[in-house]
C-alpha cells in the first residue's frame, strides 16, 4: 500500500514556535512527480549525517522534487491545479536580518526540506509546501527536468558567485550532477571556455559532450602538469564540485595569481586544510556556496536550453518502491550514473 505523508505539520508547526509566520503565506499541495537522488542523500545513506546534522529514524529524505499542484489553499498567486512545478526546499523566515538583506539562503531560521531535525524530505507521495517554495516550469518540461532544477539552481548560482567573464578559462572538478550544472551555467552565459576533470572516464564522456575545451582523469595524469602545457598562464577560476581534499590542493595548483576557487562540493570530513604559502602567494580567494539564492528561475531557464537531459545527465529513473536500488546504483557509480531519479 502506498504511503501518504504530508509534511505541513512539520513545516509550519515547529516554524511556528521558532517565529511568527506571517498569516498570509500560502501552502500549495503537491502529488510528487519525481525525485532526484542527490550526493548529499548519499551522505545521510552512508555516514547517516552531515557535519552536526544527525540522522534520527524514522525520517525522509530528498530534496530535488517536482510534482502537480493538486490542492491550492489561499490565493493561488497565478499557479493552477495540475501544473507540474519545481520544488524549492528552502524555507526562510523572510523578516531576519539575512531574509531582509535579501539573503534568504543564510536565513537566521532556515528550514531545509530533507534535512535531518529541520522539515522532512520530499521522498514521498504527497507534501505541503509554502506556495512562494513552488516554481511553474514550462509544459515541455518532464517531471524529471523539473526534478533537475533544484541542482541546477545550485550550478547557477556557484556561477553568479563566481563572478564569471566569457573570457575566463575555468576548471571545474568533478562533473557529477552539480559540476554539470556549473558547466550547463557557465556556457549558457556564454563562457565556453571550460578544463574539467574527474576520475570516472564515463563522467568526463558525458561532458564532453557539451563541448569542453579539455578533460582529464587526475589517477591517470597530472592536472596540473598536463594543464601546465596546455593553459601555462593558469586559470582564473576553478570550481571544485566534489568534496575531496585532494582536488582542492589541485585547485590551488592550477589557478594564477589573483585567481577564485569556489567550493561547491562538500567534504565528507568536518575539517579541510589548505596550503597556505601557496594560497597566500597567489593571493588566492576562496567563495563558498550555500545551496542557492535567487536562483530557481535562471535554473528553469538553463534546463529548457539544455532539454532533453535525459541523454547525458538524467540517466537513470526508479519506481518508488526500487529507491534502495536507486542508492546503492548511486553509492556504487554504477552503470554510468549520474543523477537518478525516483518516480511516484
Ligand atoms: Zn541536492
Ligand atoms: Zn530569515
Amino acid at each position: 500500500m502506498k504511503t501518504v505523508k504530508l509534511i505541513s505539520k512539520q513545516a509550519f508547526g515547529e516554524f511556528d514556535e521558532m517565529m511568527p509566520v506571517p498569516d498570509n503565506i500560502n501552502k500549495v499541495l503537491i502529488k510528487i512527480a519525481s525525485i532526484g537522488v542527490c550526493g548529499s542523500d548519499m551522505h545521510y545513506f552512508k555516514h547517516g549525517r552531515i557535519g552536526d546534522q544527525v540522522v534520527e529514524y524514522p525520517y525522509t529524505i530528498g530534496h530535488e522534487a517536482s510534482g502537480y499542484i493538486e490542492k491550492i489553499y489561499g490565493d493561488s498567486f497565478g499557479l493552477e491545479v495540475g501544473q507540474l512545478v519545481a520544488i524549492e526546499p528552502a524555507v526562510s523566515c523572510g523578516q531576519c536580518d539575512q531574509c531582509r538583506a535579501g539573503r534568504h539562503h543564510t536565513c537566521r531560521h532556515i528550514q531545509f526540506m530533507g534535512a535531518p531535525g529541520q522539515i522532512e524530505g520530499l521522498m514521498c507521495e504527497h507534501v505541503t509546501v509554502p506556495i512562494q517554495n513552488v516554481f511553474p516550469v514550462p509544459e515541455s518540461f518532464s517531471p524529471n527536468e523539473a526534478a533537475f532544477v533544484e541542482p541546477m539552481s545550485i550550478g547557477a548560482y556557484a556561477v553568479k558567485l563566481g563572478q564569471i567573464s566569457e573570457n575566463d578559462n575555468i576548471g571545474i572538478i568533478g562533473v557529477g550532477p552539480i559540476g554539470m550544472s556549473v558547466l550547463l551555467s557557465l556556457k549558457y552565459w556564454g563562457n565556453n571556455r571550460q578544463y574539467v576533470w574527474d576520475k570516472l572516464d564515463y563522467r568526463l564522456e558525458n561532458a564532453k559532450k557539451t563541448g569542453v575545451l579539455w578533460s582529464g582523469n587526475p589517477d591517470k595524469i597530472k592536472i596540473q602538469k598536463e594543464l601546465q602545457k596546455i593553459i601555462p598562464e593558469e586559470l582564473d577560476v576553478v570550481f571544485e564540485c566534489c568534496g575531496e581534499q585532494e582536488a582542492l590542493d589541485t585547485a590551488l595548483e592550477v589557478l594564477k595569481p589573483g585567481g577564485r576557487l569556489v567550493i561547491v562540493g562538500i567534504p565528507a570530513e568536518d575539517r579541510i586544510s589548505f596550503d597556505m604559502g601557496c594560497l597566500r602567494r597567489k593571493e588566492i580567494s576562496i567563495i563558498n556556496v550555500r545551496r542557492q539564492n535567487h536562483s530557481v528561475e535562471d535554473a528553469i531557464k538553463i534546463v529548457e536550453h539544455f532539454r532533453p537531459l535525459d541523454d547525458f545527465l538524467i540517466t537513470h529513473t526508479f519506481n518508488y518502491d526500487q529507491t534502495n536500488e536507486a542508492f546503492k546504483l548511486v553509492n556504487d557509480y554504477a552503470d554510468n550514473v549520474v543523477k537518478a531519479v525516483i518516480k511516484f
